[in-house]
């Protein structure tokens, strides 16, 4: 039987690599310029920092981690993203005793058993950036500005930012106890799944996306009419300052995300040209993460960028697939030597040459230096070659030069890269 990649999990071709890196270069120099360095984390961590740093009682956590035992008999899970890691990290390594403030960032592989559809794998990429030891709303609005300035520079266009906030441990319980007195009052309208979450955790009825459930949601309480006096003078301060920053947001009361750590400060940025999974980016402040894991407590404010979702609507037209420079069609098995030789030399040089291996003609050696898009094909061979010259044929403008080959790679490189 032929084997296959599994469900939800996709290759990356080299034609579609070029968006790959054109994003990933363009993550580095906008999250550097705003202080950021990169952290890089295992795949693989300790199941229960998923369990504690998410929550139990989420679809994450419930359903869709991939977790197994390991020979010592450790439960171990595959990354379902980054923040918890990214935590345990700064707390592991006492970065905090360099600095209190530390700006990280990652890009990788996350692993969610969830059901694969367009937008949705079982392995997806995630942009991630996180700031620990600041609490002060200030740093909210900057990472949402480095967020919004870096979907900008790699052309997302028809976004909208959406903001929220959470609460926080003083006013969260008391939100989530009028939540379930008015859920219970509808629970003949909600699903199975959400009639579990009445018990163990009323906001994550919100993430449902049953026909009933939703005109349940519709008229729920806003936590942000039931949000203590700290948090709502964090987040007045949120959006004052997103609007020094003259950012646009909608508010959305009903945006909780999937993940139980969030307090106060949510976003997500969605885009009008992705189907049902239009969630771009989100995020939030989650300022007890750090206690649920470990033994500091520190805030933490960041977000994730799906790559998949963020490479789909990048603007067509962009061309991002690479081509070889000069394809070198040798004439002869004499020929083919000189040719191996100049090839490596153009290598070592980095500038990307193909050649033939199989000896073929010289219609076929063009047809295939055409199709692989070579803007130049050098010839080696026949009466030029007998004269010491070779022939470098410029395949736009259809025209070709002599060149003698005793100063070959030195014009071939001033003509060619
Ligand atoms: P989350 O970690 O759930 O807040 O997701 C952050 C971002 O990651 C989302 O806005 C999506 O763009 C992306 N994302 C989340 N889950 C998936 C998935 N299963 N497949 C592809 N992208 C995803």
């Amino acid at each position: 039987m032929e084997i296959k990649a599994i469900r939800g999990f996709n290759d990356i071709l080299p034609d579609e690599i070029g968006k790959w890196h054109f994003v990933e270069d363009t993550v580095r120099k906008v999250f550097e310029g705003f202080g950021f360095s990169e952290l890089r984390i295992p795949i693989l961590e300790r199941t229960e920092l998923f369990s504690r740093g998410i929550g139990e009682a989420t679809d994450i956590v419930e359903k869709e981690m991939y977790t197994f035992t390991d020979k010592g008999g450790n439960s171990l899970t595959l990354r379902p993203e980054a923040t918890a890691s990214l935590a345990r990290a700064y707390l592991e390594h006492q970065m905090y005793n360099f600095d209190p403030v530390a700006k990280v960032y990652f890009i990788g592989p996350m692993f969610r058993y969830e059901r694969p559809q367009k937008g949705r794998y079982r392995q997806f990429y995630q942009i991630d950036a996180e700031v620990f030891g600041v609490s002060n709303p200030m740093v909210d609005a900057e990472v949402i500005v480095m967020l919004i300035q870096f979907l900008k520079k790699v052309g997302l266009e028809k976004l909208e930012l959406q903001i929220n906030s959470l609460g926080c441990r003083a006013c969260r319980p008391a939100y989530r106890e009028k939540l379930r007195a008015f859920f219970e009052k509808k629970s003949f309208q909600l699903c199975a799944d959400c009639q579990r979450r009445l018990l163990s955790n009323p906001l994550r009825i919100f993430d449902c996306k049953v026909e009933t459930c939703k005109e349940a949601i519709a008229d729920a309480p806003q936590v942000t009419d039931s949000l203590c006096e700290e948090c709502q003078k964090h987040f007045a301060k949120v959006k004052e300052y997103l609007g020094d920053s003259k950012l646009a947001y909608t508010l959305n009361p009903a945006m909780v995300r999937g993940l139980d750590y969030y307090t106060r400060t949510a976003f997500e940025v969605v885009s009008y040209d992705l189907g049902a999974q239009n969630a771009v980016a989100g995020g939030g402040r989650y300022d007890n993460l750090s206690q649920e894991i470990g033994n500091l407590d520190t805030p933490g404010i960041g977000f994730a960028i799906g790559m998949e979702r963020l490479i789909s609507l990048l603007p067509p037209g962009k061309t991002f697939v690479q081509y070889p420079r000069v394809f070198i069609a040798a004439l002869g098995e004499e020929t083919q030597r000189d040719a191996y030789r100049l090839l490596t030399q153009l290598h070592l040089e980095g500038i990307w040459a193909e050649l033939d291996y199989e000896g073929k003609s010289l219609k076929s050696q063009m047809r295939r230096a055409g199709k692989l898009k070579a803007p130049y094909v050098l010839i080696l061979g026949g009466d030029e070659l007998k004269r010491g010259k070779a022939v470098l044929r410029d395949m736009e403008g259809k025209n070709q030069e002599e060149i003698p080959l005793a100063d070959l790679l030195k014009t071939l490189k001033e003509k060619i890269s």
